[in-house]
């Protein structure tokens, strides 16, 4: 753990310390913790029983419907047949072995939004993806090992950002983009992630880190008339984007909560595991959510509640973790997860605070709003058009509810790249269609999709508040 300091008290997410009168949007359940119960379909990836959800199925399509995998490939399956269908195909033959068309499946997890019976779909993708990718791939395969590249991509910018100038030059190099399509199969025709110069942890360090957080939360709690020993305490779940490649998201949360009062820490932290999930590296996945739910569950003991910046961070922690897998904490850390401006909407009056406020300066826009699919799974896909749509200076439009077609790593591979762009061609002609140019999405490959496909530039939700309530 980093510099946190262990202050007493605990912030009670349902009593929370600086209620404001509510913001109007108060998602039924934010935390789906409890609504995930481990269940597994595929016997020798655990110790699950995903039986009860697979019978729940009575096979009404409204998942394969919604699938934008299957709307551009007639090749996949869809949804019904990855998960309750192929479930049973296993249980009823004893050699079965799981179809390679889970690996065509982006994660994007819009079928469970779909299923009006609760099938848990997603478990059950990730689940047989993972026996496939461990029983099934072979480990010699250009695909296993251009999957494991792409999965664990914290590496790759970790080692990247030590020497940010070269990196982004040589990453987006034409012959040598080039080369990396022919030999394994990385698209050429995406521009790379530009890396700063300084990460988000180096920054966080720079300006002192949580005893400087604490001082000026105090600050603010002062300045607005609260309490000095305020329960006011969270821990930052950053995510690789924000740490190596667009820092100006971390920064801004650091400043709006702490101009609500709220003592920051930022605890060392691994890959949320979202592009394991997706390419069935559960090994992977799980190394990593050891060292999350370690480091979190110590702080939520300490009254800290876990927000994250990334919607998909946000969804792994809250949902994936405890579906996939058992570790000690791990439905504590879900309880308490939430996602950063869905948490400062429960406890705070973001909305009164917008009303007496103005934008101007750089994002004093138009913007063009895409919701990413995993925020539509955590109920916030209206959060941003709700918050921003009354604010002076500024304009929000919503690009409907299509999914971008990158789904992290998915539209980065190269048999894959036509199929991603040809299902974000909705969201494109939508944002082209509205009134601003600029966009804005909390995810950070949607982002990246959103630019790809327009040219646009993209803000998140937290740099737009800290424009409008702190600079
Ligand atoms: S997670 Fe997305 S891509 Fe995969 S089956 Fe479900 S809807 Fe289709
Ligand atoms: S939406 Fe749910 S109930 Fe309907 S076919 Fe798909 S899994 Fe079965």
């Amino acid at each position: 753990m980093s510099d946190a300091e262990s202050p007493p008290g605990v912030a009670d997410t349902d009593s929370p310390a600086g209620v404001g009168e509510s913001s109007g949007f108060e998602p039924e359940e934010p935390n789906t913790g409890e609504a995930f119960e481990p269940v597994d379909v595929f016997p020798d990836s655990d110790d699950f029983d995903l039986r009860p959800g697979a019978d729940s199925c009575y096979k009404c399509s409204a998942c394969d419907t919604s699938c934008p995998v299957a709307e551009v490939d007639d090749d996949f399956p869809g949804p019904k047949f990855q998960g309750p269908e192929q479930w049973r195909l296993k249980q009823s033959e004893d050699d079965y072995e799981v179809d390679d068309s889970v690996m065509d499946c982006s994660n994007c997890m819009r079928c469970d939004d779909a299923c009006p019976s609760g099938v848990p779909l997603s478990q059950m993708h990730n689940t047989a993806r993972g026996e496939y990718v461990s029983e099934q791939l072979s480990k010699r395969s250009v695909e296993y090992w251009r999957n494991r590249l792409l999965a664990n991509y914290r590496l790759s910018a970790s080692i990247a950002s030590k020497v940010p100038r070269l990196a982004n030059f040589a990453m987006n190099f034409g012959p040598a983009r080039w080369l990396m399509e022919k030999t394994i199969g990385v698209t050429k025709e995406r521009e790379f992630p530009e890396f700063e110069s300084e990460t988000f942890r180096e920054w966080w360090a720079r300006r002192g880190g949580a005893a400087a957080s604490r001082e000026r939360a105090r600050e603010s709690r002062q300045r607005r008339g609260e309490p000095a020993d305020a329960d006011k305490k969270v821990a930052y779940f950053h995510g690789c984007y924000s740490n190596y490649n667009s820092t100006s998201v971390g920064k801004s949360m650091v400043r709006v909560f702490e101009e609500f009062g709220y003592e920051i820490v930022v605890p060392e932290q691994k890959c949320s595991g979202t592009p394991m999930f997706a390419n069935g590296m559960l090994k992977d996945a799980r190394r990593h959510a050891e060292v999350n739910v370690s480091s979190m569950s110590d702080l939520i003991e300490q009254g800290y509640d876990a927000i994250a910046s990334c919607t998909s961070c946000s969804m792994a922690l809250r949902q994936e973790y405890p579906e996939l897998f058992d570790i000690d904490g791990i439905d504590e850390v879900a309880r308490h997860t939430f996602e950063s401006v869905e948490y400062l909407r429960i406890h705070e009056d973001l909305r009164g605070e917008l009303a007496s406020t103005e934008v101007d300066g750089e994002l004093a826009e138009e913007f063009a709003y895409h919701a990413p699919c995993h925020a539509r799974n955590q109920g916030l896909e209206r959060q941003a058009l709700e918050l921003f749509r009354e604010l002076d200076g500024v304009g929000i439009e919503d690009v409907g509810d299509s999914c971008s077609g990158i789904s992290g790593t998915y539209g980065w591979k190269k048999e894959k790249y036509e199929k991603s762009m040809e299902i974000g061609d909705e969201m494109f002609e939508h944002m082209e269609d509205a009134e601003g140019d600029v966009g804005m999405t909390e995810c950070p490959t949607c982002a990246s999709q959103m630019e790809h496909g327009t040219g646009y530039d993209i803000r998140h939700p937290l740099e737009l508040l800290s424009a409008a309530l702190v600079e």
